[in-house]
């Protein structure tokens, strides 16, 4: 790589930075020629290595910015290409990027929320908010989905794909977790027996070997049967690791505890990949539901969803349901279980008795 790289024009010092990054030293280069010198940097280091009759490819992601060479030192103009560097990381496989100043606000801010998160997970100020499942046969309340909702000091909600992520690229994730599906088991033996309790796992978790006895642990502590919960994977935490994924969830089913694959199609995974795992439900993801009845192949596909459900003898949940005539549809499909803003929004633990009440009260009145 570091020949590569030197051998690409105007490259007067080539660094290698640690790990898997260099820092290119261009002097002279024109500001018109930048994105170009980028360019040939990704062509250089993408282009396939043989190793014995093997080829081998890598990735790479640029950032740079200009060095105002006599007014700074070097180290704060690689620090900012090392921010650009990072967001062209995040858009994809190959990219570079020009550094902008919004990247370090941008930065800062992220550092701001996760020593906030850091406090707020210490104070347990995450809360369960439970979302109602609902059984489409019956009408009733067959369960309830657990999601974390979090209000910061200022009053401001931030929304869980962004404290969630910040939780597991941190390893903050385990602990939050456990505290989270402890409050949960505790909220949930005050349901009927019958209604379960559902809970995300991320997919950073499904690499943990422990995570299994992680969660019987909770369990027991808490005096709910395993029976009564069900965790939620989505197809991507199948891919890091299949193996361990496997293990993990061939543990907890053992025990008796349920297994609902989340936002079905949308990952990555192939149908192959999928029939490895004994799932016992599949929740479709909103995004289908949301516009089936006006396109077709939407329909079509949701059609596939369930069938594949039937043959495959499990559940399946439809996620998003908004309007009376979205529910109408699955029910005409043949739909388990449904969830979505028509039914009931997240609520927290102190509501859950008095919706499974209410809604047993207006089935019963007809
Ligand atoms: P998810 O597990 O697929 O959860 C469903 C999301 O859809 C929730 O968003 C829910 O509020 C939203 N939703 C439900 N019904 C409707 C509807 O009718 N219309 C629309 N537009 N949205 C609906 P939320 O609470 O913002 O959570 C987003 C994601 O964050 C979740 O997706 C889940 O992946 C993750 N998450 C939330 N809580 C936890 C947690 O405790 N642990 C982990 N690992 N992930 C969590
Ligand atoms: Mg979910
Ligand atoms: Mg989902």
């Amino acid at each position: 790589m570091a020949k590569r790289i030197c051998a690409i024009g105007n490259a007067d010092c080539v660094y290698r930075f640690g790990g898997d990054e260099f820092v290119v030293v261009a002097l002279g280069l024109s500001p018109r020629h930048e994105e170009r010198f980028a360019r040939l940097l990704i062509q250089a280091v993408t282009r396939p290595i043989h190793i014995n009759g093997f080829a081998v490819e890598v990735g790479a992601s640029v950032g740079y910015d200009r060095w105002e060479q006599g007014r700074e030192p070097l180290e704060d103009a690689a620090h900012r290409a090392d921010l650009a560097m990072y967001e062209a990381k995040s858009r994809g496989p190959n990219q570079h990027m020009a550094f902008e100043a919004s990247m370090q606000d941008k930065v800062a801010k992220r550092a701001t929320l996760e020593s906030k998160l850091r406090i707020a997970i210490q104070k347990k100020a995450i809360r369960p908010f439970y979302q109602p499942l609902v059984d489409l046969k019956s009408g009733t309340v067959c369960g309830f989905e657990a999601l974390a909702r979090w209000t910061d000091e200022e009053g401001v909600a931030i929304p869980p794909p962004v404290f969630i992520g910040i939780a597991e690229e941190t390893g903050m994730i385990t602990e939050l977790f456990e505290d989270l599906l402890a409050q949960a088991c505790q909220d949930a033996l005050a349901w009927d027996d019958h209604v379960m309790l559902s809970f995300n796992v991320s997919p950073v978790q499904m690499e943990d070997k422990l995570l299994a006895s992680r969660i019987f642990k909770v369990l027991s502590a808490n005096g709910l049967p395993p029976r009564r919960l069900e965790i939620e994977i989505t197809e991507n935490a199948l891919i890091q690791d299949p193996a361990v994924a496997a293990i993990i969830l061939d543990e907890l089913h053992d025990a008796g505890v349920q297994i609902a694959l989340d936002d079905f199609g949308t990952g990555y995974s192939s149908l192959a990949q999928l029939a490895r795992y004994r799932f016992d439900k599949i929740k479709i993801d909103k995004s289908f539901i949301a516009t089936c009845r006006d396109d077709e192949r939407q329909e079509k596909i949701i059609r596939a969803m369930l069938g594949l459900g039937r043959s495959l003898n499990i559940l399946t949940t439809a996620e998003g349901i908004e309007e009376h005539r979205q529910l109408g549809h699955l029910l005409q499909l043949g739909c388990d279980v449904g969830q979505g803003y028509l039914f009931g929004k997240a609520m927290p633990a102190e509501e859950t008795r008095s919706f499974i009440f209410n809604r047993d009260e207006v089935l019963a009145g007809g």
